[in-house]
């Protein structure tokens, strides 16, 4: 039987030629990649920056880290493309999601990502409006697709121009990297409080994806951590980063001064919810003191009435929800990423849910993602 979810973590993988139509001296300092003739790595050059980012040799041997592209072992270049094309192709897209069993879907940018490294408002500008006027275009081919903007981060004057005029064109959400570009203060910093403002007056979520750290120059995308254990140090480094936006916004008292304002992390599991919660209200009581600024009410009851959180095979993510009473947990597919649920969607919620009461399977499955985004329509009856 077909069981129906919503997904609070998908992707679109933008095409690169996107930038083509921006005059040479903006273009050329937006994100490009060229391969290196042995195969083995790709430079991505950002605004002046090169960043080098090693390919998978395929069919090839896994390496030792999961970038957000990680592909597994046997799949190709061309497994990867089609996957794609495909996943741009809102007829395509739609068949493969009622294939799967999943009907609404948080879509986050690919490109918008390396905002991060651009540290030249008129080229952040340029190319967050770029992005955003491709996905503003998708979205309209289906009230099942929710994506998020790109905002330019380079200063957060532009950033707070570029939600008003996304809410304009009908966007519900916007992309934030886990962390402000290099060399700016972090998310709970005096500095952003006037993006939280424009999030909440324009009634818009912010998506947090995991793993978007901005990145040094000569660092390798996701490689962290080398030698013993470095595979699964390097993916378990990827979760923190949500964790810790999400420490910010409550602790600088964000969520406290916006109760309408309301935060998504995708792809990060979600029983560190309640356990960041826990730590959160002892912090704050035990030292009391030194707590600046004091808040309305207890951390915890922010995070669990305000912070979302999206998972896609975690079984302990379900306990957050049934067990810990946290009820902002949503599923997630990671469509069309190769680490995601693709071809085993309906085999991955049955065993998630078969045996989960009916009701927070449903607040799961469905529930949370309509809370947040309400206009989407519902999914057919399982
Ligand atoms: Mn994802």
């Amino acid at each position: 039987m077909k069981i129906w979810a919503n997904s609070g973590d998908s992707h679109i993988i933008e095409p690169m030629n996107l930038f083509d139509r921006l005059p040479d001296h903006i273009k050329e300092r937006l994100p490009r990649t060229v391969k290196d003739p042995s195969g083995a790595f790709e430079t991505i050059y950002v605004d002046g920056l090169e960043f080098k980012r090693e390919l998978p040799q395929g069919p090839r041997k896994k390496k030792g880290f999961g970038g957000i592209n990680a592909r597994p072992i046997g799949t190709t270049d061309d497994d990867f493309i089609t996957r794609v094309i495909n996943g741009n192709d809102a007829s395509h897209r739609l068949r493969d999601l009622d294939d799967e069993g999943v009907w609404g879907e948080v879509i986050y940018p690919g490109l918008g990502i390396w905002q991060f490294n651009i540290r030249t408002p008129e080229v952040a500008r340029a190319g967050a409006r770029v992005l955003n006027e491709f996905v503003a275009h998708f979205q309209s081919k289906s009230p099942r697709f929710v994506c998020c903007m790109t905002l330019p981060l380079a200063d957060v004057d532009s950033a707070v121009a570029e939600i008003k005029w996304g809410r304009e064109q009908g966007f519900l959400i916007a992309f934030l990297p886990v962390k402000p570009p290099a060399g700016r203060p972090e998310w709970h910093d005096d500095e952003w409080a006037p993006l939280w403002a424009a999030f909440e007056e324009a009634g818009m979520r912010i998506g947090f994806h995991i793993g978007t750290e901005p990145m040094a120059p000569n660092q390798r995308q996701g490689l962290y951590y080398r030698g013993p254990g470095g595979a699964v140090l390097n993916y378990v480094e990827t979760t923190y980063g949500g964790q810790r936006a999400v420490t910010q916004l409550i602790a600088c008292g964000a969520l406290d001064r916006h109760p309408d304002l309301k935060v998504l992390v995708s792809e990060g599991g979600a029983t560190w919810g309640p356990f960041l919660a826990d730590r959160m209200d002892e912090g704050y009581r035990q030292h009391g003191a030194a707590v600046k600024p004091t808040l309305k009410r207890l951390p915890s009851q922010y995070l669990y009435e305000q912070v979302y959180a999206s998972f896609q095979h975690d079984s302990s993510a379900v306990k957050a929800c049934s067990a810990m009473g946290w009820q902002n947990v949503l599923w997630g597919s990671d469509y069309p990423h190769f680490e995601g649920t693709f071809g085993h969607t309906q085999k991955t919620l049955h065993e998630l849910f078969d045996d989960v009461d009916p009701a927070v399977s449903r607040r799961i499955r469905i529930g949370a993602f309509q809370e947040l985004f309400p206009s989407v329509p519902a999914p057919p009856a399982d």
